[in-house]
């Protein structure tokens, strides 16, 4: 008898997989041009030139069997150097090499933070809308998710529901921003008043709660948007970071948890999630990018192009009729669909060669995420076509 979840995990495709290789199975037939797939989160912006020569130079001038070689669980000791450098500098901070678990991208830092906070039976908060991998990683540590609905005006906090969903269960709050699928950023305000919550929660049931922030979208930001830095403001933070979008690296699978001098039982906490990357077969994330992200932490690709996209499509879409909250960032945009079935929707727009994907997964129905990481040109191309599906509601 096999793991009848695992079977089943590993049998269903996700919905934006499905709308992918269905894009593709479309292109052969119809032409690529013709189709306008925003189904996946694939940066498309190429990396920054420093990190194919920092690549190149490292493989040149390194020892191989240094450089190919094991380094330790937690991370190469001059890695976590350098990003302890890197934070400190950028946030004004005080964090050491040895807070630093680097990690098989952001993927992996949360499943070593489930793991290794999570007892069976715990509970994680996540608010809609939210990334669908996290109901996965929290059952995968044995966990139940609780989720918020969304508060679709802004996609703030609806507070209420928050502090109401907390009790003596509650092990930790996942919170992700900039946030796919929506694009928002919480304002300081949001923070301040989460912290708030989160401080008088864990004095009430007699345990902290941790805060888990996910950031892979950190640095992608427009209109000079600034994205609060959590440990700041509430002690018991763990970060999550990632390399995957801002560098444009995710096949390089590379990412760290940072857990801040400020995190009650700091050892025991980091023992604990360095404990679960080594049950989870997850220690020494690829030993060449590691020293590459790490020489490379100050930089990002030309998020630019994710901003002139934004702007396009986000004019284009109110123009057209859409009811859409504007992104401070992300490469995500998350429309009201035109009808409540937002499954409905999404197939209705396959007729137009539309391939978006349902707000239902994000835990947000009536929604559609377009991922605008895409040639702007495609863009350009795609909005008739969006007309056009606006249109067959009108008529
Ligand atoms: N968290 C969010 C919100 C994401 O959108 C993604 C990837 O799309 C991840 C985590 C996983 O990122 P990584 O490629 O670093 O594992």
């Amino acid at each position: 008898m096999l793991n009848e979840r695992m079977v089943a995990l590993g049998t269903q495709r996700s919905v934006i997989r499905e709308l992918f290789e269905y894009g593709k199975q479309l292109s052969a037939e119809i032409g690529a041009e013709n189709v306008f797939d925003f189904s996946i989160g694939n940066p498309s912006v190429p990396s920054p030139p420093i990190v194919n020569e920092t690549a190149v130079r490292l493989i040149q001038e390194t020892d191989p069997v240094v450089l190919h070689g094991y380094t330790s669980a937690q991370g190469d000791q001059q890695v976590r150097e350098l990003l302890a450098a890197s934070v400190n500098r950028r946030f004004g901070v005080s964090v050491n090499a040895s807070d630093f678990y680097v990690s098989v991208g952001a993927a992996a830092a949360l499943c070593c933070c489930l793991n290794g906070l999570c007892n069976p039976g715990d509970e994680v908060i996540v608010f809609a809308p939210y990334f669908p991998e996290y109901k996965v990683f929290i059952e995968g540590a044995g966990a139940n998710m609780t989720l918020i609905p969304a508060d679709t005006k802004a996609f703030q906090i609806d507070f209420e529901k928050f502090a109401a969903a907390i009790n003596e269960k509650t092990k930790a709050v996942i919170v992700n921003s900039p946030n796919n699928p929506c694009g928002v950023v919480y304002s300081e305000e949001t923070v301040q008043e989460l912290s708030r919550i989160l401080t008088e929660k864990s004095r009430k049931f007699g345990q902290p709660i941790f805060l888990l922030a996910d950031e892979p979208y950190r640095e992608i930001v427009f209109d000079h948007t600034t994205v609060p830095y959590l440990p700041k403001y509430y002690p018991n933070t763990l970060v999550c970071y990632s390399w995957s979008k801002s560098l444009s690296l995710p096949g390089e699978r590379l990412g760290y948890v940072l857990v801040p001098g400020s995190v009650e039982d700091h050892d025991l906490v980091y023992a604990a999630i360095a404990g679960a990357g080594r049950s989870l077969g997850y220690v020494n994330a690829p030993g060449l990018f590691q020293r590459v992200c790490a020489l490379c932490a100050d930089t990002t690709s030309d998020i630019s192009i994710y901003e002139t996209n934004r702007n396009l499509l986000y004019d284009g879409l109110r123009e057209i009729g859409f009811d859409v909250v504007k992104p401070d960032g992300t490469f995500y945009i998350f429309p009201k669909t035109l009808e409540e079935d937002d499954l409905a929707f999404c197939e209705r727009a396959k007729e137009y060669h539309l391939l978006i994907v349902p707000g239902t997964g994000f835990g947000c129905p009536g929604h559609t995420r377009i991922s605008y990481c895409v040639p702007t040109r495609q863009i350009e191309r795609a909005l008739p076509a969006f007309r056009a599906l606006a249109d067959s509601y009108r008529k």
